[in-house]
């Protein structure tokens, strides 16, 4: 029998039995379970073998909740919140004395989203406590964006995977923490730095692992596919560099055909930042699982959304 499953009242029993359902949101799915249950947690780590020095995030239904979480909250992480949530943007801010460290890999700040994707936050509404959600994919793989991946992922390992359809924005939350008031991105991601801007005025970024202790999970090899990957800003060049190979390509917008090429997948024929997006992890998924020996990616124009997904690609290409 399928796990895959839109049976909310499921999911709400399980999440409230110590176990674990995989969740929709609107960035990526999500492994979630009871922030207070030590066994839940215990088990997200172990199912996704990802290092306990890797802080998750906590998924509200609402910024009324937020005092339960954390302890202060900055003016700009107020202003962003209220233009923001719901939605794609994770803030880390001081933790309440309440969350467990191992939620916040016992630091003092824990990061925290109000998800946008109806089914969730209905799930959310229902629940009396919050899910810790890491994406829903073991350790530096590709984050999931549909129930299919997850299933694909963690069949053996979990009971229910709460089917959302595929997720509308294809990357992960951009993460905002505070040192002294002062907001920095520490993460890239679903909402792009200009609209940030917009909000709250200049902001840096602190996105890369040696400059991060705040963000360990930012590591360097990331979000990668088994096949080896390489990324080209000209793909029809690039293509010969590899002979006899069995090559798949994901190019942004659409070039011209290739016959030595297996694989094609253009993201968006108009070139829309935001369709492309949304579809790169399932094309890296597919690609990944089609017995190929080569995956060659377009670099994204670098502006908007582009530079989160370049951020990704950066980690997800061949070493
Ligand atoms: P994931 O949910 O798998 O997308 O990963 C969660 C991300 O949030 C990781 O990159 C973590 O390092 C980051 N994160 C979670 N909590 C904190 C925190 N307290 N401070 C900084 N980064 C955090
Ligand atoms: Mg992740």
């Amino acid at each position: 029998m399928s796990i895959i499953s839109t049976d909310i009242q499921k999911a709400k029993a399980l999440l409230s039995a110590d176990k674990l359902v995989a969740i929709p949101t609107e960035t990526v799915y999500g492994l979630a379970g009871n922030i207070y249950s030590e066994k839940a947690i215990k088990a997200i780590f172990e199912t996704k073998q990802r290092p306990l020095f890797n802080p998750l995030i906590v998924h509200i239904a609402s910024i009324k909740n937020i005092d339960t979480i954390v302890s202060y909250v900055p003016e700009k992480a107020k202003q962003l919140a209220s233009v923001f949530w719901p939605g794609s943007l994770t803030l880390v801010l001081p933790k309440s004395d309440t969350i467990p460290d191992i939620i916040t890999a016992g630091k003092p700040t824990v990061a925290v989203r109000v998800p946008n994707h109806p089914l969730t936050l209905k799930l959310l509404k229902q629940l009396e406590f919050p899910l810790a959600a890491p994406s829903a994919n073991p350790f530096n793989r590709i984050s999931p964006t549909t129930a299919a991946h997850v299933e694909g992922y963690f069949k053996d390992k979990i009971e229910m995977i709460l089917d959302g359809g595929a997720c509308k924005n294809g990357i992960e939350s951009t993460i905002v923490g505070f040192e002294h008031d002062e907001p920095i991105i520490y993460r890239l991601g679903s909402i792009a730095i200009e609209d940030i801007k917009a909000v709250i005025g200049e902001i840096s970024v602190k996105n890369k692992k040696e400059h991060n202790p705040e963000a360990p999970g930012m590591l360097d090899k990331h979000y990668a596919p088994i096949t080896r990957t390489v990324l080209s800003t000209n793909i029809s060049e690039d293509i010969k560099k590899y002979p006899n190979m069995r090559i798949g390509i994901i190019e942004f917008t659409s070039h011209s055909q290739s016959n030595v090429v297996k694989h094609q997948i253009t993201l968006s024929n108009r070139g829309d930042l935001a369709e492309a997006t949304s579809k790169l992890y399932g094309a890296l998924h597919r690609l990944d699982n089609s017995d190929l020996d080569i995956i060659i990616v377009e670099i994204f124009p670098d502006t908007g959304l582009g530079k989160s997904i370049n951020d990704r690609l950066s980690r997800a290409k061949t070493k």
